[in-house]
């Protein structure tokens, strides 16, 4: 994968998806999928994916998500082609498809008030109709809606509902979907403030950049059809969509703040690799993606389009930290060492490394290294765990370890076979002490690591050996007597 935005421009006949956010927040899961997915398709083929900034809404968009957006794709490695595209360099292009439409009698302006189109509503409910607009101002000729279009508000409205007719979305997904005419509205394009609503520049948008498959949440279905209507009555192709089942919260709820959505940056804040994100989320409603399939490239070989869920799909955070620990577990200790440095005193980088290597495959997350702390730094807190293991041992169990240790090992550094050491040094505990299986290796283990589970004693010996302060094990047998006693 490249590390930067490739320059490339769309070919005509190349495969070109586009992620489309508007950058009034930041990236959240909801839409990493749908930029996963558009990724995923483009590259699957061979194409093109672009990144559009639709910043109409000039009020709520903000350069801070513009650029938050572009480092956490990055982050991810959604990397795009081509220039960023802002909608609003297209703003002309808007209102000239608008004028056009409305020169076809296809667009109209609409004044009825919000009141009005309230009552309209009610009426129609209370019929028994579905809740569409009257059609009040439809009909209105030129000479008196332009009249009156210098004293009063309005919006511009386009004329798809009719009582014939219908409009085809293509999907890839779904098969086409039909929608009769006399089923859709007359949407608003244009709000009484003059701004487009979302429907035309990101239909005519798709049309100007080439867009030949638009991968989006199923809530869009109905957006599509009054798209492809639009786009067919300027001329152009519509692009094929992909209209997938929507991502729900763990609760089965609409993913939000509330069933547990999170944005990227608060991921990124919380260590995650940007490959345990990507993992889970492309594997959602994908099934039979091989579990080991787990790099971008073998993703990317095994995803099938067709084969995306049209029902929705539900969000696991454990998931998402299962990959996560998977992917640590893959990483050599050179790499895990910076990322767990925050979580640990102060050492030299060669000592961290080891460190690393040593406890890398016991850590689910990086901030788990803080477990093992007492391995580099006696002064480590023990957690009250930790602490009764030690007490239960007793003093004289230490004492006789300390014994035997110096016995075993004379107590010398830069020995030769930790796993001599280690063995021999055991059998003289419980030979001295009576202890054996937990009785014996626990507070050992404790002692040495502050932690209850962890590396393989011998290497844990190895490690202070190598890289302990002098008498690394008999100061910590020493510190844990001290302890016991306290
Ligand atoms: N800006 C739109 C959104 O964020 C784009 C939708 C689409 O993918 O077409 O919902």
């Amino acid at each position: 994968m490249t590390p930067h935005p490739s320059p490339l421009t769309p070919a005509s006949s190349q495969i070109t998806t586009r992620f489309a956010p508007s950058p009034t927040g930041l990236l959240h899961l909801g839409n990493v999928r749908t930029a996963l997915l558009n990724w995923l398709y483009a590259r699957k083929h061979g194409g093109c994916f672009l990144l559009r900034f639709e910043d109409t809404d000039r009020d709520r968009s903000e350069q801070q998500y513009i650029d938050a957006i572009q480092d956490d794709l990055m982050w991810l490695g959604l990397n795009w082609d081509g220039d960023v595209l802002f909608q609003s360099e297209h703003a002309r292009n808007h209102t000239e498809a608008l004028e056009k439409l409305a020169e076809q009698g296809l667009a109209y302006r609409c004044f009825c008030s919000e009141t009005q189109l309230n009552l309209d509503r009610k009426l129609a409910t209370s019929r028994g109709l579905p809740p569409r607009y009257s059609g009040r101002c439809r009909d209105l000729n030129a000479a008196e809606s332009a009249r009156r279009a210098e004293s009063e508000p309005f919006v511009w409205r386009l004329k798809v509902h009719a009582d014939a007719g219908e409009v085809i979305v293509p999907d890839v997904l779904h098969g086409d979907i039909t929608f009769a005419l006399r089923d859709l509205d007359d949407p608003v394009v244009v709000r009484s403030d003059g701004s487009f609503t979302f429907l035309l520049p990101n239909a005519v948008d798709d049309a100007i950049d080439g867009i030949t498959h638009a991968v989006r949440g199923d809530d869009h279905l109905t957006n599509s059809a009054y798209q492809v209507w639009l786009l067919q009555q300027l001329g152009y192709q519509p692009p094929h969509y992909l209209h997938h089942g929507l991502l729900l919260g763990e609760d089965g709820a609409k993913l939000s703040k509330r069933s547990g959505s999170h944005s990227v940056a608060e991921l990124r804040g919380d260590g995650l690799l940007p490959g345990a994100l990507f993992q889970a989320m492309a594997r959602l409603g994908h099934p039979n993606m091989p579990e080991e399939a787990h790099n971008v490239v073998a993703l990317i070989e095994h995803f099938h389009a067709e084969l995306v869920s049209t029902s929705s799909v539900r969000w696991s955070d454990e998931e998402m930290w299962r990959w996560h620990t998977r992917l640590l577990h893959e990483l050599d200790a050179e790499t895990v060492a910076p990322m767990i440095q925050p979580y640990l005193p102060a050492v030299s980088a060669q000592r961290l490394t080891a460190f690393a290597s040593l406890i890398g495959r016991n850590i689910e997350r990086t901030e788990d290294a803080a477990h093992y702390q007492r391995l580099l730094d006696l002064r480590a807190p023990l957690d009250a765990d930790a602490l009764a293991v030690i007490q239960e041992a007793g003093g004289d169990f230490y004492q006789a370890a300390l014994d035997a240790w110096y016995d075993t090992t004379d107590g010398t550094d830069g020995r030769d076979s930790s796993e001599a050491d280690w063995k021999g040094w055991a059998a003289a505990v419980k030979a001295a002490t009576g202890c054996k299986g937990r009785g014996l290796f626990m507070p050992l283990r404790v002692a040495l690591t502050g932690a209850q589970h962890g590396p393989e004693m011998s290497a844990v010996v190895a490690f202070l050996d190598e890289y302990g302060e002098k008498n690394a094990v008999a100061i910590r047998l020493a510190d844990a007597k001290r302890l016991a006693e306290s």
